[in-house]
């Protein structure tokens, strides 16, 4: 990775994608907030993950529940017992560490003693009521998975779908992270991806095998470049308790190869642990064999906000034209936050000014276009390839006459005149469909 982290923190800040949660409070740890550009490019990943796994299939349903939910549901599930990192204190510093990263038994800011290791729950808390007692106590949901296995039977009866059949569902999560750090990627309050792909016991490991091939080339489709992006299969001292086997999909980011996306096989441990506990029937009426069964799961899991990290530092490049660095976002055209935008040449020009307005306003609507009058082209050009912005529209004086713009491709630079009256179903055409 040729970027590194710092380069895109700044970015990020600068042209309005992340910013750090309460900065003007001096920020909250490890929560952020998306700015007009970052909210486009999240926007668009989860459409196009939407897209891929709802839109383009038949077998997938979507799903949106709620954060809260009862706290029987984080028993059933392990997270009660289990969502816990063991942790230790300094002595000296008072600093605070996940004891399975330390490499000695010392702190490792300043050797002082270390405090037994204490378990502590990453799950957050909060109340339902006027009551803050116990009794009312829930959790923010850690991973939107448990949303999924208690609807399985609402979702059932309502679809009428058939085996193997997936659920997937987008939204926030939250985790009280101990080691935070590096920018979104380990964040405390974030967003997942995720689908339950439910099958017969029998076909499970096939299903496991397609979903992770799948995934994996899902981030190649969407420009991933290869170098960046690998397979890793875990360990059976790494798995979950809920896993027989799973994988993860790692990026090359700065600090290292890191987990974007883990695919898991969690066999039939959900429904049929919320099946033993609630009393209820979670199982499918099987009709070939004639049998109830509790069917397997797959689950890709992966997390949006990583997927923006991952897909800006993979299409950052820097480099020099003429002499000036041009820095560059080269997003997949599904991705880009502004698909184009429109550039006045001689902003000290009426008509100019005008018909650029007006072409602005034609093209709005369907996707981000933009209108940028506040400098020279050739800083406006600049200020456009940083972002990824596909197509430069730009109105000079010649435009006045011959009614045409010329079209900057940001990819290639190549510049072609277009008439004003064919703008629109030229980017039509170039979008294809977006
Ligand atoms: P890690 O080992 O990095 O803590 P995990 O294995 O606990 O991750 P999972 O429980 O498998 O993560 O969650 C599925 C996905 O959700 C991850 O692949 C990641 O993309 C995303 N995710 C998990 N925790 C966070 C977090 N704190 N901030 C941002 N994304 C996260």
């Amino acid at each position: 990775m040729s970027v590194d982290m710092n380069t895109i923190i700044s970015l990020c800040k600068r042209r309005g994608f992340i910013f750090q949660s309460s900065e003007i409070y001096g920020g909250l740890g490890s929560v952020w907030d998306y700015g007009p550009l970052g909210t486009e490019l999240k926007n668009n990943v989860k459409r196009l993950w939407w897209k891929s796994m709802v839109y383009q299939r038949d077998d997938i349903e979507g799903l949106d529940a709620a954060i809260l939910m009862h706290p029987n549901v984080w028993k059933t599930s392990g997270h009660v017992a289990g969502f816990k990192d063991m942790l230790v204190d300094c002595k000296s510093c008072k600093k605070r560490f996940r004891q399975d990263l330390l490499k000695e038994k010392k702190c490792p800011e300043c050797k002082g003693e270390l405090t037994e290791p204490r378990s502590f729950n990453l799950m957050f808390k909060t109340f339902v009521g006027a009551l803050e007692s116990g009794a009312n106590e829930v959790y923010l949901r850690p991973e939107t998975a448990q949303g999924i296995f208690v609807n399985f039977k609402n979702i059932l009866a309502g679809s009428r779908k058939k085996l193997p059949f997936g659920v997937a569902q987008i939204g926030k999560a939250f985790r009280n992270e101990i080691t935070t750090g590096n920018f979104t990627f380990r964040s405390r309050e974030f967003e997942q991806m995720e689908l339950e792909y439910f099958t017969r016991p029998e076909e499970s490991d096939k299903w496991f095998k397609y979903w992770v091939n799948e995934r994996f080339e899902w981030y190649k489709r969407f420009g991933i470049k290869k170098e960046n992006i690998k397979l890793r299969e875990h360990g059976k001292e790494e798995l979950a308790h809920y896993a027989k086997s799973c994988y993860d999909i790692e990026f090359r980011f700065p600090m290292g190869w890191s987990e974007l996306e883990g695919i898991a096989h969690r066999s039939d441990f959900d429904l049929r642990e919320h099946s033993k506990i609630s009393g209820q029937k979670l199982s499918y009426f099987d009709e070939e064999t004639k049998k109830e069964i509790i069917p397997h799961v797959v689950e890709p899991s992966g997390g949006v906000d990583r997927a923006v990290l991952a897909f800006l530092m993979d299409a950052y490049s820097a480099e020099k034209v003429r002499g000036e660095k041009r820095a560059l976002l080269s997003f997949h055209k599904a991705l880009a936050p502004v698909k184009v935008a429109v550039l006045p040449l001689l902003r000290n020009r009426p008509e100019i000014v005008k018909l650029a307005k007006e072409i602005h306003k034609d093209l709005m609507g369907d996707y981000k276009v933009s209108y940028d009058a506040t400098a020279s082209i050739g800083r406006l050009y600049r200020r456009q390839d940083e972002i990824g912005t596909l197509y430069c529209v730009t109105v000079d004086v010649e435009s006045l006459d011959d009614k045409k713009v010329t079209v900057r491709d940001r990819d290639t630079m190549k510049q072609e005149r277009i008439g004003v009256d064919r703008l629109k179903e030229y980017i039509r055409v170039k979008l294809n469909g977006l």
